[in-house]
């Protein structure tokens, strides 16, 4: 039966200058249902050429707006939002996969920051700094860094979007956004609302279609001055260097590989809770997922006990059904991969647990699977997972787990459970990670910087500085002055 709850947000064409355009041809699947959902325009470079041609054509009246007047726009795209929030995360389950519970609580953090950067329009300070001259007076003005293209992945449809477009509009920014294949109508709908709240024509274009053609306008092009990307690292690093030749600003949010530490004197309930929390939200597809659970001697047997019996009983099913907490993964190569890194760990040596194998719901389900014994030259220790799988690492010492956790190329998210307070400072000051969790599993919110360092990424989003990464500081002094 059809799934006519988010009828009401439902978009299937692009925006480019503020027209609604292109055919439908690219389908979207619902990964629970395995049903063709809608199709959307396949658009490439001319398109994109279109699409920032318009951005930088919208930008100096979209600068000249006062603060005030693009913070009520930001505001009133925040209301409409709200005011579609069970339609919007109806259709954020269908294209994606998530639990209706879980769509729902996205869309509330992606109306997070717009909110926040409504606010934070109003605080964007320059200074007043001392004038080497006696008769000159200076000053630093922090002004939009120009045309934004933005490239976002499918696993946040909702957030990984309103963290970059709301902070850019808020600072003067135009923009132009290239939503992931597999979620592009979250992306449309929420362009919708922006146009409805006030957005003016070619301030926020939106186009789905060929990404490497899409991709190479925005670090061909001249006008735009910043890429923001979310998604792999290997994506990030093409991007990286592509832009190089024109000097353009990159802001890179890329792939984590986050240890989850359970120290002896750890709350033992806490740490499973919060290692549900970190692992298993949206099946174990977030940057920020627990990927590798490290848990010391003293309490290992306990703990995986205690793990194991929460995650057997998680519900898997469609998630729009009641009480489902584990919906399908994206897609068949999501399935490949967390197949093969349970393969490859029970091959090496490791243990199983519980799950292990694709669901018996079929499609892209697959168990949630908890797995002992693991070791550091398995493929799941080394690289992102990105499905339910929780492999389990013994330990003995704090030194060991440290130094285990900071071997890897990711440095996005780190978590650690402990009642000590001296070993709570050294982990949080020697843990190589851009996020730290002490005694939860949940990190992210709009009020802090969310972002990696090492090969996780160069950029922040949430909080004042995720603003600053669309501005630019310029010096200004005014000589000559009678004082
Ligand atoms: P992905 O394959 O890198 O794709 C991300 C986006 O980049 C998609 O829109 C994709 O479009 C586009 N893209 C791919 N090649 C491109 C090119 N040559 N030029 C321009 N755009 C291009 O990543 P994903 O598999 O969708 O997302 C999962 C990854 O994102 C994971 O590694 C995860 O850790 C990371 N992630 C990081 C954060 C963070 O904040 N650090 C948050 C969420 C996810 P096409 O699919 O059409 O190619």
């Amino acid at each position: 039966m059809a799934d006519t709850s988010y009828a009401s947000v439902l978009e299937t064409r692009c925006l480019v200058a503020g027209a609604w355009e292109g055919a439908g041809e690219t389908p979207v699947t619902d990964p629970a249902r395995g049903e063709v959902i809608a199709h959307v325009p396949h658009l490439g470079a001319e398109a994109a050429g279109r699409a920032v041609d318009a951005a930088s054509a919208a930008l100096d009246g979209w600068g000249a707006e006062p603060v005030k007047a693009r913070a009520r726009v930001l505001r009133a795209w925040y209301d409409l939002v709200m005011a579609n929030r069970d339609a919007l995360a109806a259709l954020l389950t269908a294209e994606q996969g998530k639990p209706l519970a879980e769509a729902l609580g996205e869309i509330d953090y992606a109306a997070s920051y717009i909110e926040f950067y409504a606010e934070e329009a109003k605080r964007i300070l320059g200074e007043v700094i001392p004038a080497a001259a006696g008769n000159a007076r200076a000053m630093v003005l922090r002004q939009p860094i120009g045309v934004v293209a933005v490239i976002t992945p499918w696993n946040f449809p909702a957030a990984m979007i309103t963290r970059k477009v709301a902070p850019a509009l808020a600072s003067g920014c135009t923009i132009v956004l290239k939503p992931a294949p597999e979620t592009p109508l979250t992306a449309l709908a929420l362009a919708r609302l922006a146009e409805r709240a006030g957005v003016p024509a070619g301030v926020l274009n939106v186009i789905t279609g060929d990404a490497p053609a899409i991709g190479d306008v925005f670090l061909s092009h001249p006008d735009v001055r910043l890429v923001g990307f979310t998604g792999s690292t290997a994506v990030g690093k093409h991007l990286m260097r592509g832009a190089a030749d024109g000097m353009k600003r990159v802001a890179l949010e890329l792939g984590g590989n986050a240890p989850f530490i359970v120290f002896d004197d750890a709350d033992l309930d806490a740490a499973v809770t919060g290692v549900i929390a970190s692992k298993f939200r949206n099946m174990g597809q977030t940057c920020v997922c627990a990927n590798r659970i490290y848990v010391q001697a003293g309490v290992h047997d306990a703990f995986v006990e205690r793990l194991a019996a929460a995650v057997r009983a998680l519900k898997v099913g469609d998630g729009r059904a009641p009480g489902v907490q584990q919906g399908p993964l994206i897609n068949m190569a999501a399935v490949d991969k967390v197949e093969a890194h349970v393969a490859d760990a029970l091959e090496k040596g490791a243990t199983l647990v519980t799950g292990g194998k694709r669901h018996a719901l079929g499609g892209t389900f697959f168990e949630p699977t908890v797995v002992t014994g693991m070791r550091a030259d398995m493929q799941a220790a080394c690289s992102e997972t990105f499905g339910p799988l929780a492999p389990v690492f013994a330990f003995e010492s704090e030194a060991e787990v440290l130094a285990a956790a900071n071997n890897s190329d990711a440095g996005l998210a780190a978590y650690f459970f402990t009642r000590d307070l001296s070993r709570t400072y050294r982990m949080l000051e020697r843990l190589q990670f851009g996020m730290v969790g002490c005694n939860t599993g949940v990190l992210s919110s709009e009020l802090a910087p969310f972002g990696g360092v090492k090969q996780s990424g160069n950029a922040r989003e949430g909080s004042h500085h995720g603003i600053a990464e669309f501005t630019e500081l310029k010096y200004a002094v005014l000589g000559g002055l009678e004082l």
